[in-house]
C-alpha cells in the first residue's frame, strides 16, 4: 500500500488466527481482499503471552483443518512460539495477502456511496467490506481495587513473562482461569510464596478414560453449543497444557504450597479483603468436573466404546486448611507480598470503528459475525456462533460462514439490469464491469489485490 488512496473489496483487520482463517476462506471464494496487521502475524501469541505458555489444546486439536503440526506428537501441547509459527506457515501456504506493520486507526462509512474509508498508519484505503478480526482479548482488564500508587508491583497476566521479572517476595495472583492458575503454579515452583484468588470457574478434566477433554467437548457437542448456560456466560475455564497437560486441581495446588483465597473484594490500608466464597467456588468447579465425567461415561456406554475405566478420576482430595479456614483478609506487607498479578481477563477496544454495529452497551451487534451495519463483520469473539468461536479450531468455521455471506452479497451487487448489460457490451465501455461491480471499487481509486505480506 502506498500513501495514495487505494481500494479493495474486503479489508480484514488483524492477522491473528481469525484474520488468517478469514483470508483463506475469502481466497477460496475468489474475493479480492487485504489483511492489515499492526504487528506480525499471530503477534499476540508471540508478544502477548508469558514465556512458558503452551497451547491449552493438543496439537491434533488446536489447529486448522488444512495443516498439521507435523513436527510434533499429535498429543503434545505446542509452545506459544510454535503456535505463532504455525499461523505464519499457514498464511504462507496459500499466499495470504497480509500486510504487516500497518495499523488501522479508523473505519468510517464512506459519505453518500457504498463502502468504508479506512485510515491506516500507511495511508487511506477504501473497502466495500471490513472484517474486524482484532481478537476478543485486546485490552487487559484490571478491576479498580488497588490504587496504581500503592507500593506494589502490579501487572496484568498479559504483561507477565516469567518469575524473574518480579521483585523478590510473595505474589498474589488474582483470577484462577487458565492464565492465573498456570502463572501461580509457575511462580510457586520457582520458590515464591503464592496466594491465588479463586472465583467461579469451570474445571474440565485434562483427560478422562484415555481421551483429552477437547475430544470429550467435541463428541458431547459442547464446543458446538450455541448459547452459554444462563448465568455462566463469563465463567472462566481452568485448564492447562503445562508440563504435558494435567487436570487443574485446586486442592493439589494448595497441597503443593499455594494459599488459596476467595474472590478479591477490596483493598484498604494495606489489607486485601476476600469474599468468603472459596469453598463454594471450588464446589461448583467440582460439579462441573464431575458432570463431564458422568457425560463421558454415559457416552461410552451408549456408543459401546472400549475405553479403560478410570475410577481414580472421581477421587476428590480432602479440603486443605486454606479452604476449611479461609483467609478473609491479608495484610500484604506482613505477608511479604510485593507483587500482584491480575489474571482478570480482557476487554475489547472498538474506539477506531465509527460504524453502526454496536448495541447501546457498546458490544458488537451481530448474527454469527454479520453485523447490523451492512458490510461490517466480526470474527473471533466468544460465542460468535458457538462455544468454540474464540478458539483456534472454532474461528476457522466461523470465517467460512462470513466468507459465504460476503460471496453472496457480491453476487447480488454484480447483478446488471438489461440496460446495464447492454451498455457493458458497448464498444466504448472498458472492461466487463463485473470486477468493478462485484468488487465495487470506488471510481478513481487504485485497485489493490493479492499483496503478500
Ligand atoms: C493466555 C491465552 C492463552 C490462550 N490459549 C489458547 C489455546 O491454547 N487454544 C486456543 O484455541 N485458544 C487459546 N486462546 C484463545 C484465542 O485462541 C487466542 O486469544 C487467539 O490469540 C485469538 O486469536 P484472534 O485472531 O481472534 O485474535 P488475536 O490473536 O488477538 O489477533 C488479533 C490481531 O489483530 C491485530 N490488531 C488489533 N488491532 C489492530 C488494528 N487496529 N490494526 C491492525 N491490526 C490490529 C493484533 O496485533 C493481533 O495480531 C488463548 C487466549 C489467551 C489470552
Amino acid at each position: 500500500m502506498t500513501a495514495e488512496n487505494t481500494s479493495i473489496d474486503t479489508l480484514v483487520v488483524g492477522a491473528g488466527q481469525a484474520g488468517v482463517a478469514m483470508s483463506e476462506h475469502l481466497s477460496r471464494q475468489g474475493v479480492p481482499h487485504l489483511v492489515l496487521e499492526r504487528g506480525r502475524i499471530a503477534e499476540r501469541w508471540r508478544s502477548g503471552r508469558w514465556d512458558s505458555l503452551v497451547a491449552n489444546g493438543p496439537a491434533w486439536h488446536d489447529r486448522f483443518p488444512g495443516l498439521e503440526f507435523d513436527d510434533l506428537d499429535p498429543d503434545a501441547f505446542p509452545s506459544k512460539e510454535r503456535v505463532a509459527d504455525y499461523f505464519v506457515d499457514y498464511a504462507t501456504k496459500f499466499n495470504a495477502p497480509i500486510r504487516t506493520g500497518v495499523e488501522v486507526r479508523q473505519v468510517m462509512r464512506a459519505p453518500g456511496r457504498p463502502g468504508f474509508i479506512v485510515d491506516t498508519s500507511d495511508g487511506v484505503i477504501e473497502a466495500n467490506r471490513v472484517v474486524v478480526a482484532t481478537g476478543a482479548f485486546q485490552r487487559p482488564l484490571i478491576p479498580p481495587i488497588v490504587s496504581k500508587d500503592a507500593p506494589l508491583t502490579q501487572i496484568h497476566s498479559a504483561d507477565y513473562r516469567n518469575p524473574g521479572q518480579l521483585p523478590e517476595g510473595a505474589v498474589l495472583v488474582v483470577g484462577a482461569g487458565s492464565s492465573g492458575v498456570q502463572i501461580a503454579d509457575e511462580l510457586q515452583r520457582s520458590g515464591r510464596n503464592v496466594y491465588l484468588s479463586v472465583g467461579p470457574h469451570d474445571r474440565p478434566p485434562r483427560a478422562y478414560r484415555n481421551r483429552d477433554y477437547c475430544w470429550w467437548l467435541g463428541v458431547l457437542g459442547e464446543w458446538d453449543k450455541e448459547v452459554a448456560t444462563p448465568g455462566r456466560e463469563h465463567v472462566t475455564i481452568a485448564v492447562s497444557g503445562a508440563r504435558g497437560g494435567q487436570t487443574v486441581d485446586f486442592r493439589a495446588l494448595a497441597n503443593q504450597g499455594i494459599t488459596l483465597v476467595g474472590l478479591t473484594k477490596s483493598f484498604e490500608r494495606g489489607v486485601m479483603h476476600f469474599e468468603a466464597d472459596l469453598a463454594s467456588n471450588l464446589a461448583r468447579g467440582d460439579d462441573n468436573y464431575l458432570a463431564l465425567l458422568d457425560a463421558a461415561d454415559a457416552y461410552i456406554v451408549s456408543n459401546g466404546l472400549d475405553l479403560p475405566e478410570e475410577p481414580g478420576a472421581r477421587k476428590v482430595l480432602p479440603d486443605p486448611e486454606c479452604v476449611t479456614r479461609p483467609l478473609l483478609e491479608l495484610d500484604l506487607r506482613e505477608a511479604g507480598v510485593t507483587s500482584i498479578i491480575w489474571a482478570t481477563g480482557y476487554t475489547a477496544d472498538y474506539s477506531w470503528l465509527k460504524v453502526n454495529a454496536f448495541a447501546p452497551n457498546g458490544k458488537p451487534q451481530h448474527q454469527r459475525g454479520v453485523s447490523t451495519e451492512p458490510g461490517i463483520y466480526f470474527l473471533g469473539l466468544p460465542w460468535l456462533s458457538r462455544r468454540g468461536s474464540s478458539f483456534i479450531w472454532g474461528v476457522w468455521h466461523d470465517a467460512r460462514h462470513i466468507a459465504d455471506h460476503i460471496a453472496i452479497q457480491r453476487k447480488y451487487l454484480s447483478y446488471r439490469d438489461a440496460s446495464q448489460r447492454h451498455s457493458d457490451k458497448s464498444p466504448t465501455t472498458e472492461g466487463d464491469g463485473a470486477g468493478a461491480g462485484a468488487g465495487g471499487a470506488h471510481p478513481g481509486a487504485k485497485h489493490l489485490v493479492g499483496v503478500t505480506g
